[in-house]
């Protein structure tokens, strides 16, 4: 067993505007970890491309990937649907990468109890005003602020549910934070497997 056997799916969930995307594309430079696609039935925002950032499918193809079993988990998220191929994440386990997966709080739930080797990590922006300044940078509407500021609170109150918090005051610094608990538990993974492999021999 080396360390680079220990792969684990690695939740990041933030509300929006939270940070995560910036996070998990800072991760994807190193080549320990892929991106696990998910689906969604939103449009794209303007630079987002179909296959790297989503799979964009109408309602019908969501709902009957939903049905032919083809989606680990799913959540409904103001308004649109989003899901989990189970192709994206077992594709990236299977090339030895530890799956990147960006989705909401309900879905990482979902996750924790599908994968009981799961990390999981709540990125949490330093403060409400920062994060409100973050989603007009972003061109939200005046409407669609209030949905996921109300979004946001409900979600902050899910933060002791995750293993780890990550306050993302400098993106740089979340990012490496983000690194060393992977690496410490790729570390703890190994030695759980060091010592189950070893009591499991007559002694
Ligand atoms: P956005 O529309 O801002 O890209 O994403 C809205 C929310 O949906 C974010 O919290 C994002 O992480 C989450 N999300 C994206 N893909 C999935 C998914 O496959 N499953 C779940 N449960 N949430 C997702």
């Amino acid at each position: 067993m080396t360390k680079r056997m220990a792969v684990f799916p690695l939740v990041l969930s933030a509300p929006s505007g939270g940070g995560k995307t910036a996070v998990r594309d800072g991760l994807l430079k190193d080549s320990r970890f892929g991106f696990s696609i998910t689906c969604t039935t939103r449009a794209p925002r303007p630079g987002e491309i179909n296959g790297k950032d989503y799979y964009f499918v109408s309602k019908d193809e969501f709902l009957s990937l939903r049905k032919d079993g083809k989606l680990l988990e799913w959540a409904e998220v103001h308004g649109n649907y989003y899901g989990t191929p189970v192709k994206s994440v077992k594709d990236v386990m299977d090339s030895g990468k530890i799956p990147v997966m960006t989705i909401d709080v309900k879905g990482a739930a979902s996750i924790r109890k599908i994968f009981d080797d799961a990390v999981t990590i709540f990125i949490i922006p330093p403060s409400p005003k920062i994060l409100k300044k973050r989603l007009e940078l972003r061109g939200e509407s005046a409407e669609g602020m209030k949905v996921r500021m109300n979004t946001a609170r409900e979600e902050m109150k899910q933060a002791h549910l995750f293993d780890y918090l990550v306050i993302n005051d400098s993106l740089d610094a979340a990012i490496s934070d983000v690194i060393k608990i992977t690496e410490t538990e790729m570390l703890r993974m190994c030695r759980n497997k060091y010592l189950s492999d070893l009591f499991s021999k007559d002694l």
